[in-house]
């Protein structure tokens, strides 16, 4: 058989877990190339516990060499076009032919707000941005926090809102809770519409209960930083004294250049099996559009949330389905739609989330009762992510058993 090459644009979660598996799928003579611009790679889903001082930068930031397994030959080089039709991509030094191609670039976070905290702007959504909030709220001497979802969608739709409740969490162990309040504003109905009106309910009693305001159905439409100030669609203009932004998130521009994006910005993809209108190149994660049953607004069909998880299993879906192809095999492997999520409530303590998104007429999602094992669980699994690929492999087995068993969920998550 004539050999084949794999190339993934992108060395974030999806990157990783597809080219770690596909390490073990394919026969040697097969290659598989990464293309990441960043030789470092940080744990979004610490950045919470980076922005709370629960975390050292260095605690959660590992060199991507370390993650990836040997075989896989990654280039950290900037892509600069991605050409479908003739099967090349250019990077700012090389250009590089592909059989498949899985493009995994994740989601870009819009600038406008980025690198404001002199003006008591900040961010938790970039691992510089958690860093510089972490030393902000240390120093906070009381006044208004207002937290603004600015726009949708967003990566990880439970991290703002846990977000919201680690910071009155922090705000209250320093006892600055009576001089604090903390608020959140978003152009949502409710926490997490994905998951369905009981998840959204269950996420705001907790925030209410911790004296969190919730402002759903707001749209920012601007920030006057000198007057620390911000206003939406509707309603008079709100004061700050420091104010969390989640930045609106599109595309990275050589996926939109790339002529694989549809009108929603995103690339669709097939539900199923990931692949883009050419055959034979994928898409997963953040840079995928999936229409899922349910509507949440009229005029809006529902989107399969950007997460982590779902970049996780959909790589595993995809290098089956690569693996079988370059074999000569037919491949039975599907992206079911199902996915979880460990919500941190503070005080150590997390809620479970897990469901079907894929469940018609709507997402199928349970929050299980508040519990320190969910957080737990997201701290064992911040320390397999960043662990090195040797020592991964050796636990990831009887990680899997007792997280399936303790769960009852596939142990293939
Ligand atoms: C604060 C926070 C908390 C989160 N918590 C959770 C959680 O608890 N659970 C969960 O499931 N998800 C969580 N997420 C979301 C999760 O991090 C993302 O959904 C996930 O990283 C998406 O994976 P991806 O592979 O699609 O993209 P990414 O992981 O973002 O990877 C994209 C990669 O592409 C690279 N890239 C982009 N453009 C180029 C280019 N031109 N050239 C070369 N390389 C390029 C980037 O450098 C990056 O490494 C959280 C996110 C944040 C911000």
């Amino acid at each position: 058989m004539h050999k084949q090459k794999v190339v993934i644009l992108g060395g974030g979660v999806g990157g990783i877990v597809i080219a770690n598996h596909l390490a073990r799928l394919l026969p040697r003579e097969n290659e598989i190339v990464m293309i990441e611009k960043n030789d470092k790679h940080s744990f979004a889903a610490s950045y919470l516990w980076l922005m709370i001082n629960k975390r050292t930068p260095q605690q959660i930031t590992t060199q991507l060499r370390e993650l990836v397994d040997k075989r896989v030959n990654i280039l950290f080089e900037e892509i600069k076009q991605i050409d479908a039709e003739s099967k090349t991509i250019s990077t700012e030094k090389s250009k590089i032919n592909f059989d498949y191609l899985v493009i995994a670039l994740g989601a870009e976070l819009d600038k406008t707000h980025l690198d404001k905290q002199q003006y008591g702007v900040h961010n938790f959504f970039t691992y510089e941005g958690a860093a510089k909030l972490n030393d902000d709220l240390q120093n906070f001497k009381g006044g208004n926090v207002t937290i603004v979802i600015s726009s949708l969608p967003y990566k990880c739709p439970g991290a703002p809102y846990e977000g919201a409740m680690l910071i009155a969490d922090f705000l209250k162990n320093k006892k600055l809770h009576n001089n604090v309040t903390v608020n959140l504003y978003t152009p949502e109905p409710l926490p997490l519409p994905v998951a369905g009106p009981e998840l959204g309910n269950s996420v705001k009693e907790v925030m209410l209960s911790k004296g969190i305001g919730f402002y759903p159905q707001n749209q920012l439409t601007s920030v006057d930083y000198n007057k620390k100030k911000i206003e939406f669609t509707f309603g008079n203009p709100i004061a700050y004294d420091m104010l969390v932004v989640i930045p609106s998130h599109k595309a990275p521009d050589v996926v939109i250049k790339s002529g694989l994006v549809d009108e929603s910005g995103w690339i669709p993809v097939n539900k199923d099996t990931l692949e883009t209108k050419h055959n034979n190149v994928f898409a997963i994660g953040d840079v995928t559009s999936i229409t899922i049953p349910g509507r949440w607004q009229p005029d809006k069909p529902m989107k399969l949330p950007k997460a982590g998880v779902f970049a996780h299993s959909q790589a595993f879906t995809v290098s089956e389905i690569i693996a079988s192809k370059i074999q000569g095999k037919e491949s039975k492997e599907i992206f079911c739609g199902d996915g979880f999520c460990m919500l941190e409530v503070g005080e150590d303590l997390a809620g479970f989330a897990y469901g079907d998104f894929y469940g018609s007429p709507h997402p199928d999602v349970k929050l299980k009762r508040l519990g320190k094992i969910w957080h737990w669980g997201k701290v064992l699994f911040e320390k397999w992510w960043l662990a090195p690929i040797g020592f991964r492999k050796n636990i990831l087995q009887s990680l899997l058993k007792i997280g399936s068993s303790v769960l009852k969920i596939p142990a293939k998550l």
